[in-house]
């Protein structure tokens, strides 16, 4: 049952560039974590017991909605689950699950990760932890899903984070962002107690950031006559 236009070529090899720089980011270790993007009624997302960090494209499966193999010939991540459950659930484009360090240390200790710097408000503030489940269990897939509800990224108790995202690339990003704010958070933990923004300050910082269209290059505007 393939055909080429189920082949996803260009979205399993851009699957495997972005493993490649999670692992050289150090997010992904091993065969550990997985990572998914969306076309459609089509997902491409990497096979199960692979190498992250050195992924070709043909470690990329593609599966449909419910997950059903299409293309590629291995067996999809044991957290296709999760991932299936967060494109029918939230409608987003692109998903990365890492058992990054910083953020799975902190998914040890802490309830969530408190909004202590602005930048997480592009995942939406505060991230929650997902109460524990054991891996690639129904349970573990509805415990995120509830957690990530409003946000764009989740840590899950004992285990890592997981970001989701409109484009491949975002949810990458994401992904760095949070373990950034995770090591941020660690290490001002480290020194005291960590102030948070308080929903003021956050609000000032979203009006700032729409006024501003924070987040994006801009061009130099040329000084106009009479106006210098
Ligand atoms: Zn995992």
């Amino acid at each position: 049952m393939t055909d080429s236009s189920s082949e996803l070529s260009e979205e399993r090899a851009a699957v495997a560039d972005a493993c490649r720089r999670l692992g050289g980011e150090g997010l992904l270790i091993g065969t550990a974590g997985n990572v998914s993007v969306r076309v459609g009624e089509r997902v491409a997302i990497t096979a199960t017991g692979a190498v992250l960090a050195a992924l070709t494209p043909d470690q990329v499966t593609v599966v449909d909605l419910d997950g059903k193999v299409v293309a590629g010939a291995l067996r999809p991540t044991s957290e296709l689950d999760l991932h299936l459950g967060v494109y029918h659930r939230y409608g987003t484009g692109a998903v990365v699950h890492t058992h990054a360090p910083m953020a799975t240390a902190l998914s040890c200790v802490l309830d969530e990760l408190p909004c202590i710097h602005y930048q997480l408000l592009s995942l939406g503030g505060t991230v929650r932890v997902a109460p524990y489940a054991t891996f690639g269990t129904p349970e573990l897939a509805e415990s995120v899903l509830t957690a990530l509800y409003g946000r764009s990224a989740a840590l899950m108790a004992n285990h890592g984070a997981l970001t989701h995202a409109p484009t491949l690339d975002k949810a990458v990003e994401h992904a760095l962002l949070l373990e950034w704010a995770c090591g941020v958070y660690q290490r001002a933990a480290a020194l005291g107690p960590p102030r948070v923004l308080d929903e003021q300050q956050q609000l000032a910082v979203i009006e700032a950031a729409v006024a501003r269209d924070y987040g994006t290059t801009h061009p130099v505007t040329p000084v106009q006559e009479g106006t210098r």
